[in-house]
């Protein structure tokens, strides 16, 4: 298919408002349309499916880059279209328009051409990567129609601006193949690929019933909400299944022939960055093709479990992998088990499956690997206990499971719920922001906060903030904030301290990145506290405070 096709497809979409013309468009396209798997991902504004390894790894800068190389025009002069228009896509087309009155076009681009180079983009690494990744994506600019080149600009950030979002992309599915909406949304839960469900989808109904999680493929996980209270969610559910809450960072792991798979939260394989666990599991877990779901946590010298980002460091630091291991011992949590030799168990009601976790481990690791303690009740006396018992070891608070409940990929149903201790909002001074990218180009999209030193007077950073608030406001507080702005170099702006937020967020964390010495986990607006200036902001002491309060640290 030739990206030119594409292109119009997508340019047609963006003038369309209502949802259902726009899924009748979606699936006449990919009803027609050969390279199925790669242009169901493109519409729906991906590259790779979402569980690949397979990443670009180019921010707005390196496209700016890129841009800039093959128009000819200076990287400033990129920056400047994209604030002049809103949109990396439309400036990019524009600089490209200038150009092509010298250019003849030799081939016309595929989508297969397109896609063979964002992976050939994805794969360059080693020494010089950033400039051969530019190189690569500049030539593809070099041989793109202007039109085109707005939708590889913005692939390339995986934001089309289209207005299709995945529910479109499932429900044209739907339409084009002919099967039913529940049919296609459990083959995209269990295989977290459209593409894939897509190719399947039109091949008929059978063979998308066939579809299944299997070793090798990340699931997404199944999540917790927010629960009302311990005894609210007795009621709810009768008997409860209580584990700790582990603050650490969540590992899906699959066995196959003796090789193990880790992948994160975000389904990123993190397998190099824990080689000792992986050591572990190779001997530790007694069955042979497996997937396990659990928590790792760090292990602080006082038995208490070292707060979360001290394990995301390791994560990342993927050199240093032996030393940190000695520095931070880690320990794995096992809550769950979703495959068991060649057959899904995530239909398995929770105890069942747990009977069938509680067998799959050696016990020769226990001192590193564990399934974790649950309790059963529906007493609300021993409930309240678990509770406390787990916030003075150090833990977030408990997880209540319905026992009876199925594995339900990627749901953040009322089948787990989270008790935690509610934290106390903040009311951070705003000192500065950043330019927003892709659809917030022309907006300040996140604010620099800071608390104060009351016997300095000074402003200590603690962190940013860029969610909790919608389009509207967004365009309400860059016009609040417009008069305020000291200096507005590239994309960082300095802001004039007159204006409070309320700031709502999961957890303070220790932090060298920011003078105040903390940093906020999962920060959001909750309001602008206009009746509040400055001086009745929030003092360093106060944030030392909380963050000893938190997790019976006091
Ligand atoms: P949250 O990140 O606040 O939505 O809480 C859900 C997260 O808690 C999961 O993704 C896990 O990483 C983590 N977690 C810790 N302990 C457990 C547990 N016993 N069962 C399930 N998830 C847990």
């Amino acid at each position: 298919m030739k990206f030119i096709k594409f292109a119009e497809i997508c340019e047609k979409l963006e003038s369309v408002t209502s949802n259902l013309e726009m899924t009748t468009i979606v699936s006449k396209f990919l009803k027609n349309a050969d390279n199925l798997d790669i242009v169901t991902r493109f519409i729906g504004g991906s590259i790779f499916p979402a569980w690949s390894p397979e990443e670009l790894s180019i921010g707005p800068s390196l496209l700016y880059d890129a841009i800039a190389m093959a128009t000819g025009a200076k990287k400033r002069q990129v920056k400047a279209g994209v604030r002049e228009l809103g949109d990396v896509g439309l400036a990019c087309e524009k600089l490209c328009e200038k150009k092509m009155q010298r250019h003849l076009f030799a081939d016309e681009l595929t989508v297969k051409h397109v896609y063979k180079s964002f992976e050939a983009i994805s794969r360059a690494g080693g020494k010089g990567s950033q400039k051969k990744k530019t190189k690569m994506l500049a030539d593809l600019f070099g041989s793109a129609r202007p039109k085109e080149a707005r939708y590889i600009a913005r692939l390339v950030l995986e934001e089309l601006r289209i207005g299709v979002g995945e529910g479109t992309v499932r429900d044209a599915i739907v339409q084009a193949f002919d099967v039913s909406k529940d049919e296609v949304e459990r083959a995209y839960m269990l295989t977290n690929d459209l593409g894939l469900v897509a190719v399947t989808a039109k091949k008929g109904v059978k063979e998308l019933r066939r579809l299944d999680i299997k070793p090798g493929r990340p699931i997404k996980m199944m999540l917790a909400q927010i629960a009302k209270g311990l005894e609210g969610t007795i009621k709810d559910m009768g008997e409860v299944a209580l584990e700790c809450k582990y603050d650490g960072a969540r590992v899906q792991i699959h066995k196959t022939d003796g090789d193990i798979i880790l992948y994160s939260r975000r389904l990123e394989n993190i397998t190099k960055s824990l080689p000792d666990i992986v050591d572990m599991l190779k001997d530790g877990v007694s069955f042979k093709q497996v997937i396990l779901d659990g928590e790792v946590i760090a292990m602080g010298e006082d038995g208490k479990p070292v707060p979360f980002q001290d394990i995301l460091r390791r994560f990342r630091r993927k050199h240093e992998v032996k030393r940190i291991a000695r520095d931070i011992p880690l320990r794995l949590s096992l809550f769950d088990i979703l495959f068991l030799d060649g057959k899904s168990l995530i239909h398995t009601p929770l105890v069942e499956r747990r009977r069938i976790l509680e067998k799959s481990l050696n016990k020769n690791h226990a001192q590193m690997i564990e399934v974790a303690p649950q309790t059963i009740t529906s007493d609300i006396s021993v409930a309240e206990r678990i509770y406390k018992g787990a916030i003075s070891a150090g833990h977030e608070g408990i997880m209540a499971k319905n026992p009876k409940s199925m594995y339900t990929p990627g749901k953040r149903g009322k089948n787990w719920l989270k008790v935690k201790p509610v934290a106390e909002t903040l009311d951070l001074v705003v000192v500065g922001g950043m330019w927003g990218e892709g659809r917030r180009a022309n907006l300040i999209g996140s604010y620099s906060l800071a608390c104060r030193n009351p016997t300095t007077d000074e402003f200590l950073d603690i962190g940013k903030v860029g969610t909790g608030m919608t389009d509207e406001q967004l365009v309400e507080l860059t016009e609040l904030f417009k008069d305020l702005v000291l200096s507005d170099m590239e994309m960082d702006i300095q802001i004039k301290p007159e204006i409070v937020f309320e700031i709502g967020y999961e957890e303070i964390q220790k932090s060298s990145n920011y003078e105040s010495g903390f940093a906020l986990r999962f920060p959001r607006l909750t309001r602008v506290r206009e009746d509040k200036s400055v001086k009745d902001a929030d003092t360093i002491e106060r944030v030392q405070e909380l963050y000893k309060k938190q997790k019976g640290r006091t």
